[in-house]
């Protein structure tokens, strides 16, 4: 009995990131929280069985199923995925996942503009010793 309601135009949250919610928060350091409770029960509840099943035997290991993909390597287990997979991901085709550890792949939103602490101490080459 699969009747998974997709309303086209209107997803608002897919099913990985639903997920990777679910992840956030079960892994999360107020997961007991009431709150939390109530909100992990029902994105349990949205997400597809057999998804959640493949999420529950890594959280059984207290592993995340759902790896964040930077430039084209797989947050969990390191491994950078080949181009086809890579492909279909940036796609957006389906659920993505690691043909290496099993994880589900999301992508990572992009670096924010790399801060870096660039005060380059202009410094004055003030220790230019002049020994008279
Ligand atoms: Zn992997």
């Amino acid at each position: 009995m699969l009747s998974i309601r997709r309303n086209p135009g209107d997803e608002s949250m897919k099913v990985i990131e639903q997920l990777l919610k679910l992840q956030e928060i079960e892994f999360g350091p107020q997961s007991t929280s009431a709150d939390h409770c109530h909100e992990a029960s029902a994105l349990r509840d949205e997400i597809p069985a057999p998804l959640l099943a493949h999420y529950d035997r890594f959280k059984a290991r207290a592993k995340k199923a759902v790896a964040l993909v930077h430039h084209g390597v797989c947050g969990g287990c390191r491994m950078k995925i080949p181009s086809g997979p890579y492909a279909a991901l940036i796609r957006d085709e389906d659920v993505a996942m690691c043909e290496y550890c099993g994880r589900y792949l999301i992508l990572a939103p992009p670096d924010p503009a790399p801060v870096k602490p660039a005060r380059r101490g202009r410094r004055k080459s003030a220790d230019t010793l002049v020994t008279a």
